[in-house]
C-alpha cells in the first residue's frame, strides 16, 4: 500500500469527513492494509482520537477501536470477562510483535472470514459504535453491506458470560485458521459463533438444551475453500462447535 498524504484527525467527526472523501483509507494498526497493492490519496491515522482504552462503564466493557490485540490479551478486565478465553483465542495470531500492532477495530471492521477476533466478539454479543451509523449489533455489521464509516468503540454487555470457550483449526502454528468457533453461555442460553472460511462468521443463540452443531447448521451449508472440500470443513466445524458447547456446559445432541 502507498499513500500520498497521512492525516491525523483530532476528532472522530474529522476522521469521518476524511473517510468520506474518495480514495482514502482508514488505518488501524495497518498490519492488513500494508499488504495491499494499492495507491491511496490519503491515509487516516486514528491514533490521536483516544480510542486506545478499555473501560468498565455502566453500559458494559467499552473497548476503543484502536486498542491492540495485545492490550486486550493482557487486560485483566477482558481476561475476567472472557474467562481467560482471550488467551486461547489471540495467542495463535502470528506473534506478540504483530499483536502489538493489530487493532481490535481493524480486525472487526475488516470482516475477515477467518477472524479469531470477530468470532469471539460475536459470541460475546458485542455492540459496535460508528461515527455516522451509531450503534449496531456486531452481527448486523458483519452480515451487512459495505459501510464507509469510522468504528470508534466495541461494547460488551454489562453481564459477563458464565462460561466462554474458543477453538480454532490451523494447518500449522501461526497460520490463518480455517475454522474458528466460540461459544458463550449466559444463564440458560448459549451463543455460538463459527467462521468456516470463506463465509463470514455467523452467530446463533440457542436454549442450552437445544444447542448443537446440527442446530447451528440447520439452514447454512459449509462451503469449500481453495484447499478443503465442503465435507471436510463441515466435519471439522461440527466437531469444534460441539466441543465448545460442551465446554461451556451444554450437552449437544446429534441426529
Ligand atoms: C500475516 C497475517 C496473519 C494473520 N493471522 C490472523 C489469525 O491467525 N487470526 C486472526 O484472527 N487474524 C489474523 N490476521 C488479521 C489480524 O489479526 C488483524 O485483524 C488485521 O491485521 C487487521 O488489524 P489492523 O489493526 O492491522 O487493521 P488495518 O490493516 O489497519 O485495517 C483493516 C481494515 O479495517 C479498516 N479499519 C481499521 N480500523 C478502522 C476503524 N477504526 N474504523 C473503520 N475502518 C477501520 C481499514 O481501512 C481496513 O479496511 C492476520 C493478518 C496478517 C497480515
Amino acid at each position: 500500500m502507498k499513500f500520498t498524504q497521512l492525516v491525523k484527525p483530532a476528532t472522530p467527526e474529522q476522521a469521518l469527513a476524511y473517510a468520506k472523501q474518495p480514495n482514502t483509507i482508514v488505518l488501524g494498526g495497518g498490519m492488513w492494509v500494508r499488504m495491499q497493492k494499492k495507491q491511496f490519496d490519503t491515509a487516516i491515522d486514528l491514533s490521536a482520537l483516544g480510542l486506545d482504552t478499555i473501560e468498565e462503564t455502566a453500559d458494559g466493557l467499552k473497548i476503543g477501536a484502536y486498542v491492540t490485540l495485545r492490550q486486550l490479551e493482557t487486560s485483566p478486565a477482558f481476561a475476567a470477562y472472557t474467562k481467560d478465553a482471550v488467551k486461547t483465542s489471540f495467542s495463535p495470531i502470528v506473534g506478540v510483535q504483530f499483536r502489538n500492532g493489530a487493532t481490535v477495530g481493524g480486525s472487526i471492521f475488516g470482516r475477515f472470514g477467518f477472524s479469531d477476533v470477530t468470532t469471539l466478539f460475536m459470541a460475546l454479543g458485542a455492540t459496535l459504535t460508528f461515527v455516522e451509523a451509531g450503534e449496531m449489533p456486531i452481527a448486523s455489521y458483519v452480515g451487512g453491506g459495505i459501510l464507509h464509516d469510522v468504528l470508534t468503540y466495541i461494547t460488551l454487555p454489562k453481564t459477563a458470560p458464565d462460561a466462554v470457550a474458543v477453538f480454532a483449526h490451523r494447518h500449522s502454528a501461526t497460520d490463518f485458521p480455517f475454522v474458528t468457533v466460540a461459544a458463550a453461555k449466559r444463564g440458560e442460553q448459549i451463543t455460538v459463533c463459527a467462521s468456516p472460511v470463506p463465509v463470514r462468521p455467523c452467530a446463533k443463540t440457542f436454549a442450552c438444551k437445544d444447542a448443537s452443531a446440527d442446530a447451528f447448521f440447520a439452514d447454512m451449508p459449509v462451503k469449500p475453500n481453495a484447499t478443503q472440500t465442503a465435507v471436510y470443513r463441515d466435519h471439522v466445524t461440527r466437531v469444534l462447535i460441539n466441543r465448545a458447547i460442551l465446554a461451556v456446559g451444554g450437552a449437544p445432541h446429534e441426529n
